[in-house]
């Protein structure tokens, strides 16, 4: 049997940046993920400055596309918001690859299926043991529904569906767009532009929310495609978009049982206005290892519970000066 201080299920940012930080505070650990990196992963790729900030990413070295906007296009019925902030797109087919090789822990190729305990440790699939175990494997953690789901159960309400596809295009338009509640839609589209030729178009909404209008995000995606059509942002695409379900943040999601604990989309974290999620990976996977290794507390107060403070969003939409983050800003690690 395989034995680890500490495995972590899940490579992507969660995994990853626990992996990570672990791995500087001298600890042994393991990460196992059932796809072979680098793996296509369905997500618009915006990440905030906070990421930058606790991936410590020097930005001038990273290796693969990165693209910065210094505005936000927010599209309303009525009208639009221009907010001047800083904010930036990535691909996440090179993006997690590249974070999961920066963190210098070994992946093993594996797909967990159980999880029982045995004294203080945890064995996984009778292959595996540890003695702590970090859940990081987005929306069908194992971790999660073997050990957390009876305890702490995601509100349905908090569901978000998505759809969307990346691909190569020789945009015209180097500006971020995003849609707000087209046609109803309880959420919104984006029109995501990242370095050298690719770009990701996507629509999300609330599950529950669609299902009480009787409609479904298939029928807002063919509204989407037509308008891209229209404005001449994309045209002529065979349109093949793929479909991915998480959970935004709701209330205080259990985040620790024994020596198990839980990140990222597995303890749906992801933003409740943008359904942002990267940013509440990174750092719940680095707040996991500082509590392993350093036994720090842990929980989630820390995490932003949303991407913008719709009044300073304003503000810098009408004012020379950039937005900067309310909460998240301010946190520590
Ligand atoms: C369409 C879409 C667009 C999005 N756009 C954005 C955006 O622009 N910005 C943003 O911040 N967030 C966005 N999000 C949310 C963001 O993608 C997630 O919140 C983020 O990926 C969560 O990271 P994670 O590490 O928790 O999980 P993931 O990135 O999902 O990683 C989980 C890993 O666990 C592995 N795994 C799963 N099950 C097992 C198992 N049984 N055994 C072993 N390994 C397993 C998977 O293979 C995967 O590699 C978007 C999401 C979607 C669906």
């Amino acid at each position: 049997m395989r034995s680890a201080d500490v495995i972590i299920v899940g490579g992507g940012p969660a995994g990853s940046s626990c992996a990570w930080r672990l791995r500087r505070l001298g600890v042994d650990c393991l990460i196992l993920d059932k796809e072979t990196f680098p793996r296509p992963k369905l997500c618009a790729g915006w990440i905030t400055p906070e990421v930058v900030q606790d991936l410590e990413l020097d930005t001038g070295d990273y290796p693969h596309r990165f693209l910065s906007f210094k505005k936000l296009l927010f599209h309303f019925r009525y009208g639009g918001l221009r907010p001047r902030t800083l904010q930036h797109s990535i691909r996440r087919y090179e993006f997690d690859d590249w974070l999961l090789r920066r963190c210098g822990a070994p992946v093993e190729t594996h797909e967990v299926r159980s999880i029982r305990k045995d004294g203080d440790d945890y064995i996984l699939d009778e292959q595996y043991r540890c003695r702590y175990l970090v859940g990081a494997g987005g929306t069908r953690c194992p971790v999660y529904r073997n050990l957390f789901r009876t305890a702490s159960p995601r509100a349905r309400k908090k569901q978000v569906v998505t759809l969307e596809q990346e691909f190569p295009y020789d945009y015209r338009d180097e500006r971020c767009h995003l849609w707000f509640f087209d046609q109803g839609l309880p959420g919104y589209s984006w029109y995501v532009p990242k370095a050298d030729g690719y770009i990701n178009i996507g629509i999300g909404g609330f599950v529950t929310r669609l299902r009480q209008q009787g409609t479904d995000i298939k029928t807002h995606w063919d509204h989407l495609a037509q308008k891209l059509e229209r404005k001449k942002l994309v045209q002529g695409h065979h349109w093949e978009p793929k479909g991915y379900s998480y959970y935004v943040r709701g209330k205080q999601p259990l985040c620790r049982i024994d020596n198990a604990f839980i990140s990222g989309d597995a303890a749906g974290l992801a933003t409740k206005d943008m359904a942002e999620g990267i940013g509440p990976a990174v750092r719940s996977g680095l707040l996991a290892a500082a509590a392993i290794a350093q036994g720090t507390p842990y929980d989630f107060s820390s995490i932003g519970r949303r991407s913008f403070e719709p009044r300073q969003l304003l503000l810098s939409a009408l004012l020379p000066r950039p937005y900067r983050p309310g909460k998240q800003g301010k946190n520590t690690l």
